[in-house]
């Protein structure tokens, strides 16, 4: 297959970079424009105030050109000090990678471990914050949505732990994976900085990422020293109140931008967010039903930590991730994504995020029922039908 024209569209079932819809296509084709001139400022007020509804916050958003990692930055460097201690939980692979980027920045990572297969628990956050009565951790840094396992964590209630450890750390979250999918509200949650990216919930291509910025984030950075430039708030919300930017815009993917808020706003983000959580159902069912007899496992096994944005499926101990998703691509032309980490080779993953519906859903799970049959990967057959019944409303997960 791979010397010949494959017929049909390529499925991108990786949780990220996701789908990109013909009218964010086309929007994004039109031509640059002068990112000085009037329409310039009309494009930027209209993205500016569409992100704040997205992020659920009347404060500002930044806009960056760079993946999401820029964005990781941006927020560790705009509020910290070095020698700074921030508490991480090691949820998965995209944790671990924040907190390793924060150890290089000169601050002291404070580590909480998981097993990969759970969101982050409060009771420990609040236990930890408790036990530094000199408050020498300056930030909570949390990942909304585990792009790694398929497990979220509970950002309100992780809220609630750090008041009620009466601990003045920053919270700051990344809702990369989550931001367009998953319900996320950083002003009622009480979130400082909030990390997001453009390729996956908001049916971009790679090439922006964003900060969402509370009060008590914006007086964290006049006393910050980590040195600063091209991520400094200060120039880019200084040049954003007049609808413009201190350095050349990524002005097409903001076009792109513009148009992909439009169509979440059509849609209507509570039925954004259900739709995603129904895809996370049904794509459960489906492993369950593949898994009957033993061994294929959903990743997450906390079930108020599951995922609207994608499934991290555990295969029979001794079977190649890997393998199947070679197998998979070469037959059905269908990306998956690969485990990370310590789940290199034991996990796959469905992405079910962005522009995405049911028969989408059901022609990615085919694919991966038709991979297993294959490889050769024991399993019980059934997992399509299992999902058709959750999406018909004729089973509960
Ligand atoms: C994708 C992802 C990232 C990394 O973003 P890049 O755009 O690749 O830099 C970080 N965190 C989470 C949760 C992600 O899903």
């Amino acid at each position: 297959m791979s010397n010949s024209r494959a017929p049909g569209r390529h499925f991108l079932q990786i949780p990220g970079p996701t789908n990109v819809p013909d009218r964010v296509l086309h929007a994004i084709a039109e031509p640059t424009i002068d990112h000085r001139g009037p329409d310039f400022a009309d494009l930027a007020r209209t993205v500016l105030t569409g992100l704040q509804r997205v992020f659920q916050t009347s404060g500002p958003v930044v806009v960056y050109p760079a993946s999401g990692t820029g964005a990781w930055e941006a927020a560790l460097v705009n509020t910290l000090s070095p020698g700074d201690r921030v508490l991480t939980v090691r949820t998965g692979w995209f944790a671990t990678l924040w907190s390793d980027m924060a150890k290089r920045l000169g601050l002291e990572p404070v580590v909480m471990e998981t097993d990969w297969r759970r969101g982050a628990d409060p009771a420990a956050i609040e236990t930890a914050l408790r036990e530094d009565t000199d408050h020498r951790i300056r930030a909570v840094c949390i990942v909304h949505n585990e792009t790694s396992t398929g497990c979220t964590s509970p950002i309100a209630a992780i809220r609630a732990a750090i008041d009620a450890a009466g601990h003045p750390a920053l919270l700051m979250v990344d809702t990369i994976s989550s931001l367009g999918s998953i319900d996320y509200r950083h002003e009622e949650w009480g979130v400082d900085v909030t990390i997001g990216g453009s390729q996956k919930g908001l049916m971009l291509p790679p090439g922006l990422s964003f900060n969402a910025i509370s009060d008590k984030a914006l007086a964290a950075a006049e006393i910050a020293t980590i040195p600063r430039s091209f991520w400094d708030w200060q120039p880019m919300l200084e040049a954003n109140a007049g609808f413009y930017f201190p350095y050349t815009p990524a002005t097409n993917l903001l076009r792109g931008l513009r148009e992909a808020l439009a169509m979440l706003e059509e849609e209507g983000l509570g039925n954004v967010f259900a739709r995603h959580a129904r895809h996370g159902a049904a794509s459960r069912a489906a492993v369950r039903a593949w898994g009957e007899a033993g061994g294929m496992e959903v990743q997450c096994l906390e079930p108020r930590d599951y995922s609207g944005s994608l499934t991290a499926v555990r295969l029979p101990e001794g079977e190649s991730a890997d393998g199947l998703r070679r197998l998979i691509l070469q037959g059905f032309n269908m990306s998956l994504g690969n485990g990370l980490g310590m789940l290199k080779d034991r996990v796959f993953r469905i992405g079910h995020l962005g522009d995405f519906n049911d028969l989408s859903l059901i022609g990615t799970l085919g694919g991966v029922e038709m991979g297993l049959r294959l490889a050769g990967v024991p399993h019980t057959p059934g997992g399509v039908d299992a999902a058709m019944g959750v999406l018909t409303g004729s089973t509960e997960e």
